[in-house]
């Protein structure tokens, strides 16, 4: 995470002028987006995606680049890279938002972290605070969710419910403003803690027939436990799941009106490395209703970031099991 906050933090972006999103409940009817006008799947892209990489063609052309993305197939955009300067990247978010609108992209979601990675009662003011400016800044051009993709310090029962208190009380302020807040999972959060536990503990595990003992909770399903479904959602990045040894079917079905968008990755190009059960997921995402399905490529080592996601979007367009 460190790399990729100080590389978003380096990023040179762009900017938007926009419309305050409408007062929004947390289940009220999915948005239509304004799209792309041959693309029948609505797929969107998570913008880290073109960040990373070895050579950072994006932002030598912002503009071009978002152009491209859309001619792909894309209609929606996540934004990576947010600053309480009000840029994503080096670009002005309402220049960013006029690039996006040029393109034909609909900004829905924007992944932004609060600076501190310890909560404490100390610094709650100060997240709040963040959260607040990011939200008008967010409600101005338009975009639904703020996520935060970062895991806050969780070593123990009584920190992870205190994270999902201050998860709530930035869900409040994103209401207030008329978006909705969310939480993007890693693989750390399918670790578990104990009551006045002073490290994750990540050598216990669940499934194949194991229960956990008495007592130990995975993280993530406390942060589920203690936030108010009708303050926080949860964008579940699939992979990520997979690698902290869980199953976001299962997830799915077990929390199914709290997952409300996921991040649909792989190693690398979608579909190539065979262990993500992406026709599962997509059904149990449609039967869950489930609108929100965003693409995101991390380091790419088969060409540049662009053909990657390319990549990415080709494989969605042609799977029988994406609507
Ligand atoms: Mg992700």
């Amino acid at each position: 995470m460190t790399n990729r906050r100080q590389f978003l933090k380096n990023a040179s972006l762009m900017a938007v002028t926009g419309v305050c999103a409408a007062k929004t409940d947390l289940f009220a009817a999915p948005v239509s987006h304004a799209t792309h006008a041959n693309a029948k799947k609505i797929i969107g892209l998570q913008l880290y995606s073109l960040l990373v990489g070895k050579k950072p063609e994006f932002t030598d052309d912002v503009p071009g680049g978002l152009k491209r993305v859309a001619q792909m197939g894309y209609s929606t955009l996540e934004l990576a890279g947010y600053s309480s300067d009000g840029k994503i990247g080096a670009v002005p978010m309402k220049d960013f938002k006029k690039y996006a609108d040029d393109a034909g992209l609909k900004i829905i979601s924007s992944h932004l972290n609060p600076p501190p990675r310890e909560y404490t009662k100390d610094n709650l003011e100060s997240i709040k605070d963040f959260w607040k400016k990011a939200a008008e800044q967010h409600a101005a051009i338009g975009c639904k969710y703020m996520i935060q993709p970062g895991q806050p310090a969780t070593r123990s029962t009584e920190e992870v419910a205190f994270v999902g208190e201050v998860f709530n009380e930035a869900g409040k302020i994103a209401k207030a403003a008329g978006l909705i807040y969310g939480y993007h999972n890693h693989s750390g959060e399918y670790a578990s803690v104990v009551p006045g536990g002073t490290a994750p503990i990540t050598d216990v595990r669940e499934g194949f027939g194991r229960k956990l003992p008495e007592g130990i909770k995975i993280i993530y399903d406390g942060m589920l436990e203690a936030t108010d479904p009708s303050l926080v959602v949860f964008e579940n990045d699939v992979y990520w799941t997979v690698m902290g040894q869980h199953d976001p079917v299962a997830y799915m079905k077990k929390y199914p009106n709290r997952i409300r968008l996921l991040h649909i990755k792989d190693v690398e190009v979608l579909g190539e490395s065979g262990m993500m059960n992406f026709q599962k997921i997509f059904e149990t995402a449609y039967a869950n209703g489930i609108n929100e399905f965003i693409v995101e490529l991390e380091t790419y080592n088969g060409g540049t970031q662009f053909q990657g996601v390319k990549g990415c979007i080709d494989y969605l367009l042609n799977a029988s099991f994406v609507k």
